[in-house]
Formats: C-alpha cells, sequence, structure tokens
C-alpha cells in the first residue's frame, strides 16, 4: 500500500472508528473514557452502550457514505443528488439525526433552499453536522488542490447548514486532511487555510485554531462547529498517534461521536490507515438506513476510499 492510499484510507477508517468509539460516550462527563480504559492498546474500547451496539457506526459514517457514493457514481459533485441521498436516509429513521440536519432534510423544500430558509427562521445554523461527514469528500477533492477542495466542502456543508460558519469550517478541515495526504503536516498549513477563509469568519477560526487554544477555553458546546474543530485540531496537536488522539477527543466529553469522527478522520490521515488499531475496525460496521440492509464494514469503507483516490 502506498503512504496515499494508507492516508486517504486512515481518514475515512479513522473517521468511521472515532465516531463508532465515542458514540456510547455522547453527553457524557470529560474523562469517562480513560476512567473506564486508563490503560491505551489495552482492547475491549469497542464496547458499545447508550444503544449502540459494539463497533456501531452513527450518523456522522453514515453520511459521510452516502457522500462518498453520490461522489463516485457521478464522478463528481453532483448536490442534488446528495440532498436526495440525504433526505432518503433521514426518512428511514436513523437512531441518530443532528437537529438542524433533521429539520432541513425533513421539510419539503428544495435541495438548494432548505438550508438556507432554515436559517433564516432558525438562526442557528452553526452545528458540526457538515464537519463530521468530510472525510470522503476531501480525499475525492485533494487532487483537485487547495481552492476546489475548500469549494466543494462549503457546497456540501451548504446542503444542510446554511450558516456559512459551519462552510467555513469544513472547508477549513477538508484542507487539513488534503495536506495530510500529501504527507505534510496539516498545522503547518493552518496559517493558508485560514487565509483561504472568508473574512467574516477568519478570527474566530484563527481563536480556536491557535497553537494556546484549549477546549477548555470553548464559549459553546462542542455541537457547535467552532470547538469541536478547534478540539480536533488540539487533539491532534497534543498526541502523537492515532488511539491517543482520539482518546483525548472522547475524553473531552459532550459530542462525543462527532469530535472524535472529525479527529479520527485527522489523525488517521496524519498517521495513516495502520495506526487505526485492528481490534476497532475489525469491530466497525455502518447500517445504512433508506438503502435495504446495507451494512458497510472495514473493507467496503476501504474500497469506497480506494475508488475516491481515483
Ligand atoms: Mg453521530
Amino acid at each position: 500500500m502506498t503512504d496515499l492510499t494508507s492516508r486517504a484510507l486512515g481518514a475515512v477508517i479513522g473517521s468511521a472508528v472515532g465516531d463508532a468509539l465515542g458514540a456510547p460516550f455522547e453527553f457524557g462527563p470529560e474523562g469517562a473514557f480513560s476512567a473506564r480504559f486508563p490503560h491505551p492498546g489495552h482492547g475491549g474500547e469497542m464496547c458499545g452502550g447508550g444503544g449502540w451496539e459494539p463497533g456501531e457506526a452513527t450518523d456522522d459514517t453514515q453520511m459521510a457514505v452516502l457522500v462518498a457514493e453520490s461522489l463516485l457514481e457521478h464522478g463528481g459533485l453532483e448536490l442534488p443528488d446528495v440532498f436526495h441521498r440525504f433526505r432518503r436516509w433521514a426518512a428511514a429513521d436513523p437512531k441518530d439525526i443532528g437537529l438542524q440536519t433533521e429539520a432541513v432534510l425533513s421539510g419539503g423544500d428544495p435541495w438548494d433552499l432548505a438550508a438556507a430558509l432554515h436559517f433564516q427562521t432558525s438562526q442557528r445554523a452553526a452545528g458540526n453536522g457538515a464537519l463530521m461527514r468530510a472525510a470522503p469528500s476531501a480525499v475525492f477533492f485533494a487532487p483537485q488542490g487547495r481552492e476546489s477542495t475548500m469549494d466543494a466542502a462549503r457546497r456540501l456543508s451548504a446542503l444542510t447548514h446554511g450558516d456559512r460558519a459551519a462552510w467555513e469550517g469544513t472547508a477549513i478541515l477538508h484542507e487539513l486532511i488534503r495536506t495530510a495526504l500529501t504527507g505534510a503536516d496539516p498545522l503547518a498549513a493552518l496559517p493558508a487555510a485560514l487565509a483561504a477563509v472568508h473574512p467574516d469568519h477568519r478570527e474566530r477560526y484563527a481563536t480556536v485554531l491557535a497553537p494556546d487554544w484549549h477546549p477548555d477555553r470553548a464559549t459553546e458546546f462542542n455541537g457547535a462547529v467552532w470547538p469541536c474543530l478547534g478540539s480536533a485540531v488540539w487533539a491532534l496537536r497534543t498526541t502523537s498517534s492515532y488511539e491517543e488522539a482520539v482518546r483525548a477527543a472522547i475524553d473531552l466529553g459532550g459530542d462525543t461521536d462527532t469530535v472524535a469522527a472529525v479527529t479520527g478522520g485527522l489523525a488517521g490521515a496524519v498517521h495513516g490507515v495502520e495506526a487505526v488499531p485492528a481490534p476497532w475496525t475489525e469491530a466497525l460496521h455502518v447500517p445504512l438506513p433508506g438503502f435495504g440492509e446495507r451494512v458497510l464494514r472495514a473493507p467496503e469503507l476501504a474500497g469506497l476510499a480506494r475508488q475516491l483516490l481515483g
């Protein structure tokens, strides 16, 4: 396997594993993961709970798979198709779905207006729900360079999130994964990524992505896009392995599946798929409500990642 393949598989599988690992700890307190599993590498961490089977991925990965399959079937970005896949999935009553995502997908409005209309009335659409599904599109658009990758990220975000803050955060994450796929350090790419962010949103992202920022300094719950991205970058910056990074992410508490999915996608792209503990990938499975009885496991996710690389 080439380094690029390993990093692409690391992004896609690493994100899914983080999602499944974090799901049982959602809305729990800080430190709950390491209180239960004090020693890294011990095993048994894919424990299930809170309605989740051991290794069962949640909406984060389900939506990421829908994006991946649309990109592959159309050979590019076909936004109405992605939206209709999301809507079909949402109508099949998935176990978990974000509040903003559900409101947008179940409202019956057309694909190009639904998120904007929801934002107009709610004024709340800066959740982390577009960030969590970024890995496949980051892999797919990476060869096209920074501008195209960030542009695609914004368009995919806008399907469910009307607030430009969510678009910009998702664009930054795509750029960080794209950088990692090249073998370069995504932390070193932060200044260039921030320079490409819409000026209205740059300062707020510069704050949560600064080297001295800590998740304790978050001014919102980590279900919001800024602290979620900031926490993932913090987890990457302060650890030296995939396992340590996702442990740190889950130990933050709160929206643990998504913070760990974002962290896992980034850390997987940096450290490669070999760094994802095998017992975790072996337990991983991704049901796909609305699409028959399909359940994807790690080999199918690896197949998607390879195809996304082209
Ligand atoms: Mg979830």
